[in-house]
């Protein structure tokens, strides 16, 4: 089987590991420090928090800014269930804004109007929306920006397939137009640690609430105590935090692989645009790439065409997949995801998501694939379509 994503692990990460293992720190040592920095460098923001997951540094950026009960949280409806789960961690409420066709990110078009039709209802306005940068291509974030301003949200950058890509030729990550970014580290996203998130911004104030609430919400600096130090042992809870902590083998791994992230999304890019041309002949849409976009393409993701319908979507995936093809679907729409529809008063009609659902297929794409692999891909595409 191709798989549709795979880490790629090098002699020199390997190393980086072993290097830790023999040393004095497994956690809390001088590694994870290093790998803030690090994408502090990468993504050009002014602090990173890093975490064991994507997940839980969602969910740290919503605790950050404040999102709680009675609070709505909007995401884009189609994106893994953790882009929506951090709003349910903390209590508030979760809705979806439709796709842009094109794209397949969050449409600035679609936000405008279920902004204006829900302050018209009278109904509560998000306290934050977290735009989704699918596929690793950056939404069109000044767009969404602009809309913070006017309807008073926060904005929380989903970029955990975004990596290493661009936005109007600046890094992802460095949170020009959002107030907080979060990537992950698994390892089908572009740069792995096992599991392992992070979040960048430039607020400090931000910055320092996230690390704190990453490890238990207890502090040590007395400025921030309610009550007097008890003496040189004494730590404080002031909040109620988690141990979402990422350990120095995570951090080793990630640093050691962060040196070959602009080789790797120039590959990917190279193999996406490969695709391009080799697909072009066939009856199938091929992803569009917004000018202002530099995509770190972490999935490769074409649409069956309209008329073989769902039956015939379904159709060529189980015969890619008989083929030995790994291919994969991303992602299935949040609103039909029976939990949120019991859960939550989800409103509103998502049709593009609902199309994109009955097309879409992830075809195999990772850091060293080779075009053998890639144009087996399209053979057997070709004799399924
Ligand atoms: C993978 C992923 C996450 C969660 O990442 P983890 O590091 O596995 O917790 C969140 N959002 C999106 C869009 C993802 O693809």
């Amino acid at each position: 089987m191709i798989p549709y994503g795979r880490q790629a692990i090098s002699r020199q990460d390997i190393d980086a590991v072993v290097e830790v293992l023999q040393s004095d720190f497994l956690t809390q040592g001088p590694r994870v420090p290093e790998f803030e920095q690090a994408l502090c460098k990468a993504t050009g923001a002014a602090h990173c928090v890093v975490s064991n997951s994507a997940t839980s540094s969602l969910h740290l950026a919503c605790r950050a800014l404040g999102v709680g009960p009675g609070d709505a949280v909007w995401t884009s409806d189609v994106t893994f269930v953790a882009s929506a789960n951090c709003a349910l961690y903390c209590g508030a409420d979760v809705d979806f804004v439709d796709i842009d066709p094109r794209t397949y990110n969050m449409s600035p078009l679609a936000l405008e109007q279920k902004l204006r039709e829900v302050r018209e209802a009278g109904r509560p306005l998000p306290k934050v929306v977290i735009p989704v940068h699918l596929c690793g291509q950056s939404c069109e974030m000044e767009a969404i920006h602009a809309l913070s301003k006017e309807y008073g949200f926060a904005i929380i950058e989903d970029a955990a397939h975004a990596i290493g890509a661009r936005y109007r030729d600046e890094p992802v990550g460095n949170c020009r137009y959002s107030d907080i970014a979060v990537f992950s580290f698994h390892p089908v996203k572009i740069v792995t640690t096992g599991e392992g998130g992070a979040v960048t911004t430039n607020d400090e104030k931000l910055a320092h609430r996230m690390r704190l609430l990453n490890s238990h919400g207890t502090t040590r600096d007395s400025e921030e105590m309610t009550n007097e130090s008890d003496g040189p042992w004494y730590y404080q809870q002031i909040d109620l935090g988690y141990n979402y902590r990422m350990t120095e083998m995570q951090a080793a791994l990630g640093l050691s692989q962060l040196n070959r992230l602009k080789s790797w999304v120039a590959e990917r890019n190279r193999l996406a645009e490969r695709y391009d041309s080799l697909l072009s002949d066939l009856p199938v849409q091929t992803p569009w790439q917004h000018p202002d976009s530099y995509s770190a393409r972490h999935l490769y993701v074409i649409r069956t065409a309209e008329d073989i319908g769902a039956a015939g979507h379904r159709r060529v995936f189980e015969q890619l997949r008989a083929g030995g093809i790994g291919v994969n679907l991303h992602y299935i729409p949040l609103h039909t995801q029976p939990y949120y529809r019991d859960v939550k008063d989800i409103r509103g009609s998502w049709p593009e998501a609902d199309r994109y659902y009955k097309q879409a297929i992830s075809l195999p794409l990772f850091h060293h694939m080779t075009e053998q692999q890639q144009d087996e891909v399209v053979k057997v595409l070709a004799s399924s379509l």
